[in-house]
């Protein structure tokens, strides 16, 4: 049997679409559309070239967008106020600071600084208590999680009762990832498992799993051998293993041997295409919901 790839450049299409849409109603409707603020300190190329994508991709959606470009000796002070003035503008309703910043500025002072309502990451404390409550009071989702879930949902895959084992249990993916398929509620209500390193025999409970969602950071380090046939898998790492001379860009690998693992699991996410590209649409979504809760008060 060869399992069913889960497409996340499909499935991120079609949420973009449903983002879009509903951002031409809201314009309609009430004569507004969210508003993002993207904030880049320095000139770090990899994180020009993330806020170049979420600059272009909300404005693909509709959204008004600012960059706010601030130089790399920007001070701490400066740029809590900075955020202050975001925090305070009733036109943004999402404010992303791109990590990482400069080493005189306290990362923690910076994130917590931003009203928890507009922090479409959802990584404010604020909004790590909410995702643990859940239900209703869980209003934006970190992204990269919520990506996970979603593929998990629009594959089909059945989460209620499932046992689902997640590897890796970091503050960004495992623990929320975990939190979320626990919870009551659609895509969810689970019977959960972290492990870990100091986790005593990995392959007996990754066996168990009926979904599998590795966030380790370890090329290969699930074996096919360890992974229950028709199970779904969801394989988060992006592991850099080597450069393909022909192109100059890094040859990349999932955490899953997927070449071996595609003929035993039911449904498989790739590397690159599965999990990444999911990340920036939920960023569009959580702004998005930002808006619609502004406007409901
Ligand atoms: P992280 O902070 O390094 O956490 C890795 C976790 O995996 C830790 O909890 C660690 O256990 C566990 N782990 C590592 N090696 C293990 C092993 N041999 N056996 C069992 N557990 C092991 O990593 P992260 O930030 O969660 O990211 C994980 C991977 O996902 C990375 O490859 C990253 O690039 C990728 N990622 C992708 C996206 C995306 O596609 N959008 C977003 C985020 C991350 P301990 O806690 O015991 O050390």
């Amino acid at each position: 049997m060869t399992a069913e790839i889960i497409n996340g450049n499909e499935i991120r299409k079609a949420i973009l679409e449903e983002v879009k849409a509903e951002v031409a109603q809201m314009k309609e409707k009430y004569g507004k559309v969210p508003g993002l603020v993207t904030i880049l300190i320095g000139a770090n190329p990899a994180s020009i070239s993330y806020v170049t994508l979420k600059v272009k991709t909300a404005l693909e959606v509709g959204f008004k967008e600012i960059q706010d470009d601030q130089p790399a000796d920007i001070s701490e002070a400066s740029l809590l106020a900075l955020i202050d003035k975001y925090n305070n503008d009733p036109e943004i309703n999402g404010i992303l600071v791109q990590l990482p910043l400069p080493k005189h500025i306290d990362e923690k002072k910076v994130l917590n600084a931003i009203n928890p309502d507009k922090d479409v990451d959802a990584f404010h404390p604020v909004n790590v208590g909410r995702l643990m409550i859940g239900g209703d009071e869980a209003k934006f989702l970190p992204c990269t999680p919520a990506g996970i879930q979603e593929l998990i949902i629009r594959s089909g895959t059945e989460t209620s009762g499932a046992e689902v084992v997640v590897v890796g249990r970091s503050n960004i993916v495992g623990k929320p990832i975990a939190m979320m398929m626990a919870q009551k509620g659609k895509g969810a209500n689970s019977t959960v498992t972290i492990v870990h390193t100091r986790t005593k025999d990995l392959a007996s409970h990754c066996k168990r799993a009926d979904i599998l969602i590795v966030a380790a950071g370890v090329p290969d380090l699930v074996k096919p051998e360890w992974i229950k046939p028709g199970a779904t898998v969801i394989d988060v790492g992006v592991n850099r293993v080597g450069m393909n001379e022909k192109t100059g860009k890094a040859i990349l690998k999932g955490d899953v041997d997927y070449d071996k693992a595609k003929e035993i699991a039911g449904k498989i996410t790739p590397v690159p295409g599965g999990v990444g590209p999911m990340t920036i649409a939920m960023l569009m979504k959580n702004t998005l919901k930002s808006a619609q809760y502004s406007l409901k008060g």
